[in-house]
């Protein structure tokens, strides 16, 4: 194995040295094999009884130079999520992509503003493809009593994301299911979710929902933000990834009627295009509250753009708006 202190490379080397020898004797995908390889490095033992005794040697040989104890949960994240993003370069569509890190870590820090003072709750992910989003914020909310839900039509994916979340140890129940036909996950008090985008292709289920065109398909991402509203409990948060455009398509207008009638739009920040590979995919981040009787509308809805996180002085003072706001409106 390559030697290296830095502790998140070092964990990473042992998944990507492990899942490679698994690679090329399984005959499979390096995702595939990075399922394997944490299923090996959890249990602390080879489960492949195919592989010869050889290769078991040396499989083991890589299994013994690390232990996960001495590792946090973020650098066992980090190193978990480097090995995801290397399979993905050969396995995954457009957008199917894992979120990054630092939309994450926004998002955690948003949520904790918006749900300060609740220790207990509940959340839900319904599109959490390889976890990465659900893990960032409940490795950063920690100290906070969550059941976590996860959900995805992807096998493959959500099988990864319920390896990551063993190696985390944290207890997440995952459902792998198109998320957009009947889900069997009762309302939760925070639903976030990074939009898969595009058309809807079942149109008889489409049909279930207010946001359904009459002609040609309609899109996933409306359907998920109402799945979603409908299964977030009254005066619930949900905290979504959208496209920039979300707003201003032809079906947009359906969107706006439904928004109007279930959920008060608390704020949309446009994150910094610099974090996208082009402008045309560049993402908001839109938060909502599901309407309830004791609960008004805010003021005014917050409004920012994000600069890029690098640069401290701006984000700073988006930090000082987003407490002004929160205490304006939340308290
Ligand atoms: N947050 C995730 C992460 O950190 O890895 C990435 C989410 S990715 C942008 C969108 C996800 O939506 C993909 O994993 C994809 O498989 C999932 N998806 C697309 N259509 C779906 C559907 N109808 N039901 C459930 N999941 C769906």
């Amino acid at each position: 194995m390559m030697k290296t202190h830095v502790p998140v490379e070092r964990l990473f080397n042992q998944f990507n040295e492990i899942a490679m020898i698994l690679q090329e004797e399984l005959s499979c995908t390096y995702l595939e094999a990075l399922a394997e390889t944490v299923e090996d490095i959890f249990h602390h033992k080879i489960l492949q009884e195919e592989l010869s005794d050889f290769t078991k040697k040396r499989v083991m040989k890589i299994l013994e130079e690390n232990s996960l104890d001495f590792f946090t949960k973020e650098q066992i994240r980090k190193a978990y999520q480097l090995a995801i993003l290397k399979g993905m370069k050969e396995y995954v569509q457009p957008n199917h992509q894992m979120t990054p890190d630092s939309i994450g870590m926004f998002v955690s820090f948003l949520i904790e503003k918006f749900i300060n003072e609740q220790n207990e709750w509940t959340i839900m992910d319904p599109a959490c493809g390889s976890g990465n989003l659900l893990a960032t914020i409940l490795n950063q909310l920690q100290g906070k009593q969550l059941e976590a839900y996860g959900l995805d039509i992807d096998d493959l994916l959500i099988k990864l994301a319920f390896l990551g979340a063993n190696l985390l140890e944290q207890t997440v129940q995952f459902y792998n299911q198109d998320s957009l036909e009947p889900m069997f996950v009762n309302p939760v008090d925070v639903t976030v979710c990074d939009l898969p985008v595009g058309y809807y292709p079942n149109d008889e289920r489409a049909k279930d929902y207010e946001v359904s065109v009459e002609e040609g398909h309609t899109y996933a991402h409306h359907l998920f933000i109402e799945q979603s509203i409908k299964h977030t409990k009254q005066g619930g948060y949900l905290f979504f990834l959208i496209p920039n455009g979300l707003f201003e398509s032809e079906q947009a207008p359906k969107l706006h009627e439904l928004l109007k009638k279930y959920v008060h739009i608390q704020s949309v920040i446009q994150l910094p295009i610099s974090m996208f590979k082009n402008k045309h995919n560049a993402k908001s981040i839109l938060i909502l509250q599901k309407k309830a009787p004791s609960i008004q509308a805010p003021k005014q809805v917050l409004l920012a753009n994000l600069p890029s996180l690098k640069n401290k002085e701006a984000m700073e003072k988006i930090i000082i708006q987003i407490d002004a706001w929160i205490k304006e409106n939340k308290k």
